[in-house]
């Protein structure tokens, strides 16, 4: 189990949501959304009241993993303010960059107008209680991961990798710049995607495409949590595409192992 206390200036942000969970990856396409939606599908499945933020301004690809790419939020007002309120999907409470903008404009983004957009999907969303809201960050480490620092008390942050030698290069990038000074986010754990693939008509071999047991080395040597190891599977790179996340099947080995890895942050 991970147990983490982070104790900040700010708690009137996000005042109801228990857990501020960041998300986060060095290098890019290592699986960074495909790992924060299946999460937020399995704590859903799990009975816990999620949401989850799309801040990955260089490919918002939450609203595809959810079949949500033309959902549009409403704006409402509360005690005279303007909210936003997210869409709802499976159970998941979620905004994304990609509702409020044209993805091919967001990527020639500036850092401040996209930690902008980020400090007002937090702020500004009507999220109401929540056990867990998940942050999709975009990879490497930015002013939105800094933003993110200052703007809300982060609980703590998993870092998501591949085994390969240049993405943990990477990972430990992200892992100094948590835990370095004035940030002081507590690392939860790595999660290791893309740890083997097994065919179907081979389903005793494991092939370790991108390298064996990378994050599970770079955990031991920075005494750091393996959340779990994500293997390569098609049904996995299937439910991004339609929209149908492999956490909603419960009884595929799939949805065990996303099901497995909410369970370590409960
Ligand atoms: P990132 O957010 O790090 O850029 P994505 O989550 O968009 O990465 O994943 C990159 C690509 O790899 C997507 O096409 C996704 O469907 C696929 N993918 C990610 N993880 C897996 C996995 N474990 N098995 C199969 N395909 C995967």
């Amino acid at each position: 189990k991970v147990k983490a206390v982070h104790v900040v200036e700010a708690p009137s942000v996000l005042p109801k949501v228990t857990n501020i969970i960041a998300v986060a990856s060095g290098k890019g396409g290592v699986g960074k959304s495909t790992i924060s939606s299946n999460l937020a599908v399995a704590l859903a499945k799990a009975g816990k009241k999620v949401g989850l933020i799309d801040a990955d301004i260089y490919g918002p690809s939450v609203p595809k993993m959810f079949g949500s790419e033309n959902a549009s939020p409403k704006l409402i007002q509360i005690d005279g303010k303007d909210r936003i309120e997210p869409h709802e999907r499976y159970g998941v409470k979620m905004l994304s960059i990609g509702f409020f903008v044209d993805p091919a404009q967001a990527t020639v983004w500036r850092g401040p107008m996209a930690s902008n957009a980020l400090k007002q999907m937090i702020e500004e969303g009507n999220w109401g209680e929540l056990d867990f809201v998940l942050i999709d960050l975009p990879p490497g480490t930015s002013d939105i991961h800094l933003t993110l620092v200052q703007t809300v008390p982060v609980t703590g942050a998993i870092v998501v990798s591949t085994p390969q030698d240049v993405a943990l290069a990477d990972a430990v990038k992200g892992i100094n710049m948590f835990e370095g000074a004035g940030v002081n986010v507590p690392i939860l754990g790595l999660v290791e995607n893309m740890a083997w693939f097994t065919p179907a008509e081979l389903p005793d071999n494991k092939y370790y495409i991108f390298g064996k047991d990378g994050c599970k080395k770079l955990a031991e040597e920075k005494n750091i949590n393996l959340l779990g190891q994500i293997p390569i599977v098609q049904s996995i790179r299937e439910g991004g595409d339609n929209g149908t996340p492999a956490a909603l099947n419960e009884d595929s080995v799939t949805g065990m192992a996303f099901a497995d890895l909410a369970s370590k942050l409960m």
